[in-house]
């Protein structure tokens, strides 16, 4: 029953994929992959699962639509909930990591690309759905490469099943391709032309820039709300600030210009900030990571101000290391940006950077994640799934095989894989969780050394990234003091979110305590949901719930388990070596550990910013290896790097 807001039902027609409803149903009908091409904006992902909805698909299973980013997921699904007039997690719902938001009504379900995968874990034909919409597919996440992969095969298994797969962008012959030349439909999109603007030398700074630009698209140019493109949530962050502060001292000189954030991880009461229209004689500026490329549609948007860069993962198989770097985008990306000016009317984009670097440094296309990603979590997925002929899976653009083997040797040395890269136990239980292998690796570990409370509160805290203490900038040493009571003596970061996260369940769970103690109200929250469920994976795969909350050695040992390949050994200059691919690296300084040097210690990650550095540190014994992961670690290899390390003073 459709009974949504007038207006909103109105609205629905307004949308370019309306005159192509029909085509759209009748090349799903006719066909069991189609694949469908329009311009952000059209209303592929709002508006195809409601027809499928009204068309009847709904009757004998779910339409799913996947999403590469959570945001996205959650912010559609509102949409498309309102639209219908029906309550989110109802009839409409959304699945992301660590959230469920849907029912046994549910017949539209948003979901993340990687929740899809999860899901086939219990469900590997997807049985419980009638059609599959492999939305954003141009986004090219590890996820959706590995589901097209997937479901190429599923096609052939269910015949009953539709497939979609939706592309903002004109790469379409590839999907189709990859699908035995599959129908594509293509939906053209309202466009006004766009004027680009370059600059004429190159910006030392592009955060200056984008901010001076912002101001002077405000004081000069006609009204229409600005998007600005910048690479993360701290850039974010520094820019909403540094706007709000000259706007202030600009006063009424200037007109009202309303500061909107938008990245990944922004709480969803604020999101809804940035689809809210602009009242008269104000401007709306949006600042946002590339989710704005394609994933958001945001109206009124007339001046785009493009820094020309976006944060990507970056994957060294060489040394092992994941890193997000800023990297410079795609003339592919550069176009989508610029496009966002030109939905509504006539559109300008401030390019940041100079034509001649635009023609002569940015590659054509962003390179796939598959391409530049650590592989192993998938792999844990897809052998678990049963495919276990990695080298000869049809990926529709394959790994370097580099990437597959670093993955492989990674499972194995985690224990999920056993010598001829058959999944184990351990493997089969890693798997249970989503969360990177090494995280999963420490939970099944704890079991072990009977501290599977404290440890999955540390997994928890560490999901929810580097969020948990914040350090005002005026309070910079209140803050520094207040964190240092959460450390016992050199027991190491780790230890020292379990501390915090125990002293606040012991001041129940207070947001006042919270505040008092420099702590992120909000993360902890996270925090405790993701804890909540990780205790019921915990229970599911078996693990008994076990504490040993005075025995610090066992916790370190389940943590180890997890980052035997994050080790690091002191050199006499103070900095460390990694062990496994040998680079220098420095303990972060906001780490317990940056004052008291340890002879060896592992990390959760590594930053890159003026050094190397690394984060989340706790020391290791060398020889609790033997003990953790004997099949990996032999008396003979600890020799040898000795051997090759320089000496320790
Ligand atoms: P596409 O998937 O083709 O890029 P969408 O279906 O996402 O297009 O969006 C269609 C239109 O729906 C957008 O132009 C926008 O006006 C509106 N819209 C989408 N999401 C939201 C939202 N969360 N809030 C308000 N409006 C939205
Ligand atoms: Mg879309």
């Amino acid at each position: 029953v459709i009974n949504g807001d007038k207006m909103l039902q109105k609205e629905r027609k307004t949308l370019p994929i309306y005159h192509y409803r029909e085509q759209v149903l009748r090349a799903v009908q006719e066909n069991q992959v189609v694949v469908i091409v329009g311009e952000t904006g059209s209303g592929k992902t709002t508006q195809i699962p409601q027809y499928l909805h009204e068309a009847g698909y709904t009757k004998h299973g779910k339409v799913g639509c996947t999403q590469p980013r959570r945001v996205a997921a959650i912010s559609v699904a509102a949409r498309v909930s309102r639209e219908m007039g029906v309550k989110l997690g109802h009839e409409v719902g959304y699945s992301i990591r660590f959230e469920d938001c849907t029912s046994e009504k549910t017949v539209l379900k948003y979901m993340t690309d990687g929740m899809v995968l999860r899901e086939m874990l219990s469900d590997p034909k997807l049985e419980s759905y009638s059609v599959l919409m492999v939305d954003e597919a141009h986004e090219r996440t590890l996820s959706t490469d590995i589901l097209l992969g997937i479901f190429k095969d599923l096609v052939r298994l269910r015949s009953d099943l539709k497939l979609l797969i939706s592309s903002a962008t004109l790469d379409a012959e590839k999907f189709s391709t990859y699908f035995n030349f599959a129908p594509i439909l293509r939906v053209p999109g309202r466009r006004y032309p766009v004027e680009i603007h370059y600059t004429k030398a190159p910006e030392s700074n592009y955060i200056d820039a984008a901010i001076v630009t912002t101001l002077e698209i405000h004081a000069t140019q006609a009204s229409g709300d600005i998007l600005v493109f910048l690479t993360g949530q701290e850039e974010i962050e520094t820019v909403e600030e540094i706007l709000k502060e000259r706007i202030r001292k600009l006063g009424t000189k200037i007109g009202e210009l309303i500061v909107c954030p938008v990245y990944a991880n922004l709480p969803t009461e604020l999101q809804a900030k940035i689809f809210v229209p602009t009242p008269d004689g104000a401007r709306k500026v949006v600042l946002a990571t590339n989710i704005a490329e394609t994933l958001l549609t945001i109206d009124g948007i007339k001046y785009v101000v493009d820094s020309g860069y976006s944060k990507m993962k970056w994957y060294n198989p060489k040394t092992g290391m994941e890193s997000l770097l800023v990297y410079p985008i795609s003339k592919a990306s550069a176009m989508q940006r610029a496009g966002r000016s030109g939905r509504t009317g006539p559109g300008k984009c401030f390019r940041l950077y100079t034509i001649n670097s635009y023609q002569e440094d940015m590659e054509d296309n962003t390179v796939p994640e598959i391409q530049r990603t650590n592989l192993a979590n998938v792999i844990l997925i897809l052998k678990n799934l049963g495919i276990d002929d990695l080298l000869n899976f049809d990926f529709l653009d394959s790994p370097p095989q580099e990437l597959l083997r670093k993955a492989l040797e990674l499972l194995y040395a985690l224990g999920a894989l056993n010598q001829v890269g058959e999944l184990t136990k351990v493997g089969r239980q890693m798997a249970e969780f989503p969360l990177d292998p090494m995280l999963s690796k420490m939970i099944v570990a704890s079991d072990k050394f009977k501290c599977s409370n404290e440890i999955i509160t540390i997994a928890a805290l560490l999901s929810v990234g580097n969020s948990v203490f914040y350090r005002p900038k005026n309070k910079k040493f209140l803050a520094d003091n207040a964190r240092m009571n959460f450390y016992q003596g050199d027991s190491g970061d780790h230890i020292a979110l379990l501390n915090v996260y125990n002293s606040w369940k012991e001041n129940d769970y207070s947001k006042q305590w919270c505040y008092d103690n420099f702590i992120q109200f909000r993360s902890m929250k996270h925090a405790r949901d993701i804890r909540d469920q990780l205790t019921c994976l915990v229970e599911r795969v078996g693990i008994e719930l076990t504490s040993s909350l005075c025995n610090l050695e066992a916790m370190k040992k389940a943590i180890i388990s997890g980052f035997l390949l994050h080790t690091a050994r002191l050199q006499k200059n103070g900095s460390y070596w990694t062990v496994k691919h040998p680079q220098k690296v420095h303990v972060h300084p906001s780490s317990g550990l940056a004052q008291v040097p340890k002879r060896w210690v592992i990390y959760h990650e590594l930053v890159l910013t003026t050094k190397e550095y690394m984060r989340q540190v706790t020391e290791l014994k060398p020889e609790w290896l033997f003990e953790i992961a004997p099949h990996y670690y032999m008396l003979k290899d600890v020799e040898d790097l000795r051997k090759k390390m320089p000496r320790v003073a």
